[in-house]
């Protein structure tokens, strides 16, 4: 297949792309585990549709490119078709490497934005603080045409600086530089990855971080990174992820990081794409070893709770948990953040109904398709008011933005917070700056 992967990293082992789509056995046991099956009732857009649409994609015989680019685009990449998935069947790859091969390089725009992001980061910081500047002197228009947003052409970069209801005045970057909590790497017993989600959007969650983790783990280090390449693996070109991946690999093998010292990312999208890494460089050995090596030391920074050492928040009213699709099917980490969550929930924890289905952020999703989006949104807050919690936690910044926005239409009793918020409260609320060993 043109501009793909073209072999996959699956849980069977490396296969070419055309044998992971022949593991479908078209069994269906998956259809009711996909959200946009259960809202659509259509068979082009379940897992077994989309399968079967790769498959004759790679055998030349697609008839209708139309419809497979609707069926393929609708694709949440939740991963939750794969969870349950007896063969095993790497679906949101496969619909990856469908959309690459229909749409071909990319879009050039989005990986001049991710490039500018890598080579310039300084500059790329004053453009994004100008249009939050706008923002919050109540230019929302200016900063949606302003020449940064045009330049990005970016759907849901736009959308996100105008939803995200805070526009920050600081990046992370500026609120981490001095934290007590962190220091130099040689000394680190975690090093900090900022993803782009709480470096640019929500600080508030990386400060959480450095407090929580700091508390409960130890002194941090904070790596430096550049952008992960997730928006260029999902949007643009391979080429531009994988730049992108061998500069965040460099900048942690020259970090100073002592062996064994986990990586932490407080974003589930973005730390599920970092431990994904060694398929990028499927056919390039010397890569491989070093995206694998870096790979073993990435962690989701929920994954790093000790849950016995979270105290209780005694203030804290009933809360509920959404897994970040990608916490949950891309890596497969509910237990341990579940674990940590219930220690501090003072108010006690209630579970969410069809907690597997995406609340339908999922990246550019939410702006791409907002019929199915919204929709997905209504059901993900109808199931979070059922519960009665007023505190919803969520580990990915598109979910906090996606239910933000949900809850405030139809559930605003209900706030949503990243888990790293609701430990650092609970741990200021007991006066434990420290680690507590
Ligand atoms: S993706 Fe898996 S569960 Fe779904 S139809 Fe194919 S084999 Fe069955
Ligand atoms: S990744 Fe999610 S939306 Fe896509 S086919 Fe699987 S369950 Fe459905």
């Amino acid at each position: 297949m043109k501009d793909g992967l073209g072999s996959l990293l699956t849980t069977l082992g490396e296969r070419s792309a055309y044998d992971a789509a022949s593991q479908c056995s078209r069994c269906g046991y998956c259809e009711q585990s996909c959200p946009t099956y259960v809202a659509t009732g259509r068979e082009a857009f379940s897992p077994r549709g989309r399968n079967q649409l790769v498959r004759l994609m790679l055998e030349g015989k697609l008839d209708d490119p139309a419809s497979a680019e609707e069926a393929l685009s609708t694709c949440l990449l939740c991963g939750a078709c794969q969870t349950v998935c007896p063969a095993h069947v790497p679906t949101p790859d496969l619909v990856l490497e469908g959309r690459r091969a229909l749409r071909g390089k990319g879009s050039a725009l989005l990986d001049a934005v991710a490039k500018l992001m890598r080579e310039r980061p300084a500059f790329f910081r004053l453009l994004l603080g100008w249009a939050f500047r706008f923002k919050r002197w109540g230019l929302a228009g200016l900063a949606a045409r302003s020449g940064l947003l045009r330049l990005m052409r970016l759907p849901v970069l736009e959308e996100m600086i105008l939803t995200v209801p805070d526009a920050p005045a600081r990046t992370a970057d500026e609120e981490l530089a001095g934290r007590p909590e962190l220091g130099p790497a040689s000394e680190a017993a975690w090093g900090y990855f900022a993803p782009c989600g709480p470096r640019y959007l929500m600080p508030r969650v990386a400060v959480a971080t450095a407090k929580a983790l700091g508390a409960l783990v130890g002194k941090g280090a904070v790596l430096g990174n550049p952008c992960c390449g997730l928006l260029s693996f999902n949007y643009g070109d391979l080429d531009e992820a994988r730049a992108a991946a061998r500069a965040v690999i460099e900048r942690f093998e020259g970090s100073g990081l002592p062996p064994g010292v986990p990586v932490a990312a407080d974003c589930s999208s973005c730390a599920a794409f970092l431990k994904s890494y060694p398929q990028l460089f499927l056919a390039d050995p010397a890569w491989r070893a070093r995206a694998e090596a870096f790979a073993a030391r990435v962690r989701d920074a929920v994954e790093l709770l000790p849950a016995e050492k979270v105290p209780k928040n005694e203030a804290l009213p009933l809360l509920t948990v959404h897994d970040a699709c990608r916490l949950r099917n891309g890596e497969g980490s509910t237990a341990v953040p579940r674990a940590a969550l219930k220690s501090l929930a003072g108010g006690g924890c209630a579970e969410l109904g069809r907690a597997e289905h995406c609340c339908g952020g999922a990246g550019a999703f939410a702006f791409v398709h907002p019929e199915l989006s919204g929709e997905l949104l209504k059901a993900k807050c109808a199931a979070i008011a059922d519960t009665q919690a007023r505190v919803v936690a969520a580990s990915s910044t598109s979910c906090l933005i996606q239910l933000e926005r949900g809850l405030s239409m139809y559930y605003p009793e209900c706030k949503a917070v990243h888990p790293m918020e609701l430990v650092a409260d609970a741990l200021q609320r007991r006066g434990i700056p420290e680690k507590n060993g």
